[in-house]
């Protein structure tokens, strides 16, 4: 699986800003919270970033990370994740 989703996502760290190369998954929605182990929910991070982000909700994390709102993220990772939920199109 971990091959599927640096296929897809790329082998970067999936923090905007970091251009540290991927060493580890992180589940974007956490194990806490029901997050699955799946390649939907695996983006590549480096382990600073994942470690800092521990169990929270990756986008809660980012919010209090920057302690800013999130600015949207150019290309990349997010906008594959859009193309795929039908909500947004
Ligand atoms: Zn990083």
């Amino acid at each position: 699986m971990e091959r599927a989703v640096v296929l897809l996502k790329g082998n970067i760290c999936t923090v905007p800003g970091c251009k540290k190369p991927y060493e580890t998954l992180d589940h974007r929605i956490p194990w806490s919270n029901n997050g699955h182990t799946s390649v939907e929910n695996l983006f590549p991070m480096c382990k600073e970033h994942n470690g800092a982000k521990g169990d929270m909700q990756y986008n809660t994390w980012l919010s209090v990370k920057d302690h800013q709102p999130r600015l949207p993220v150019d290309g990349g990772n997010e906008r594959i994740v859009s193309e795929k939920d039908p909500a947004i199109q």
